[in-house]
């Protein structure tokens, strides 16, 4: 009776590690073709993009009753009606701000803080805004869970910039504001890039480029962001 209850507890551990594995397995294919149909097909080529986002386990951002659609080709709600971003529009920004190891990145939007970790795979440091404190806390708590240890998240008002850790390599603007936001301009190094959707029905994504003299505009592809809303004050 005894032995027939160690057995079964060692049958039950293997199933279950079994199980964990053959889970992990499913996932990382279900990567490995969100990668290869909706992002290296339509012209993403930097590998440290494309590695980024065959690491980070999506399903593990959004919550748990979408983990089946996680690696669809489409943006999904994240809760306090916000959404993360279909995959290939989170390649496309990051692959766009022509990130480098050793950068230090300022993200305004956490959201889920999804692109935050694929930021967090190729530079040294990523600094992310999130108005939302409910958001904000989540996305810290899963991130730290995750093992980040260069990603810093404060819940704040993203249109104020992080002053104190500024000047950025670039910053990733995942919500839409009406206009290019100037404190976010001068926390931006020369030579910094910015990566940002403006407008509202209408919206067309952006890189701006700061340099000695001002900044180079260079209009990208139009886009569908939830609003950039102003704080309180
Ligand atoms: N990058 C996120 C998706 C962001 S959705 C991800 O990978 O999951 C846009 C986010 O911007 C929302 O969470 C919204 O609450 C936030 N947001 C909107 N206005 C903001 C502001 N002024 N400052 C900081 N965050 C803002």
């Amino acid at each position: 009776m005894y032995k027939t209850g160690i057995l079964l507890s060692i049958f039950l551990i293997f199933g279950l590690t079994e199980c964990v594995f053959a889970e992990e397995d499913f996932t990382m294919r279900q990567r490995e073709q969100m990668v290869d149909q909706q992002i290296e097909r339509r012209g993403i080529l930097d590998k440290k993009v494309l590695d980024a986002m065959r690491r980070v386990q999506r399903h593990l951002f959004v919550p748990p009753e979408l983990h089946d659609t996680a690696y669809e080709d489409y943006p999904l709600p994240i809760g306090y009606g916000q959404t993360i971003s279909q995959p290939y529009i989170v390649a496309y920004m990051t692959e766009t701000a022509l990130l480098k190891a050793g950068d230090k990145v300022l993200e305004i939007g956490t959201g889920s803080g999804y692109q935050a970790a694929i930021l967090a795979e190729i530079v040294d440091e990523v600094y992310s805004i999130e108005i939302v404190q409910g958001l904000a806390e989540t996305a810290e708590e899963r991130l730290k869970g995750l093992g980040y240890e260069n990603i810093y998240v404060r819940c704040g008002d993203g249109y104020k910039g992080w002053p104190e850790k500024a000047p950025f390599d670039a910053i990733i603007v995942t919500a839409a504001p009406d206009a290019i936001p100037q404190e976010l301009v001068h926390q931006l190094k020369v030579g910094g890039r910015m990566i940002i959707p403006i407008g509202s029905i209408y919206q067309e994504l952006y890189r701006i480029t700061r340099t000695e003299g001002g900044t180079k505009k260079e209009t990208l592809l139009p886009v569908r962001f939830v609003p950039m809303v102003h704080g309180d004050e």
